[in-house]
């Protein structure tokens, strides 16, 4: 039986060679005023691609951050866990021409 710990080093190597090829796979947009820096987002990126920012936002907590915005696969992770819809996500437009967005 595979399960998900098994094929996830594979899946995870894809989608750094996609990274590392330039092709720009999503816009993400975190809303650092809407953020409360609870982290969860950064705990649910499989790539390691946010983590706390260092400043304080309007409402006095230091907000998540995007390490690298060309890194962002799209995977929608963030977007999903995040309780305050601080995340959107505009995946690329797919082959047949329509775009998603989170
Ligand atoms: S969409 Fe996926 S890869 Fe991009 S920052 Fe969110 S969790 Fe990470
Ligand atoms: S899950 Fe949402 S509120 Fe929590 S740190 Fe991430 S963006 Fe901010």
């Amino acid at each position: 039986m595979i399960c998900g710990l098994t094929i996830w080093p594979a899946v995870r190597t894809m989608l750094e060679q996609i990274n590392q090829s330039g092709m720009k796979m999503a816009e993400i947009n975190l809303n650092l005023e809407r953020c409360k820096g609870c982290g969860l987002c950064i705990g649910a990126c499989p790539i390691d691609n946010l983590r706390i920012s260092g400043t304080l936002n309007r409402q006095g907590v230091e907000p998540a951050e995007v390490i690298d915005p060309n890194r962002c696969t799209g995977c929608g992770m963030c977007f999903r866990i995040c309780p305050d819809m601080a995340i959107e996500i505009r995946r690329a437009p797919s082959k047949a021409g329509s775009e998603v967005a989170g």
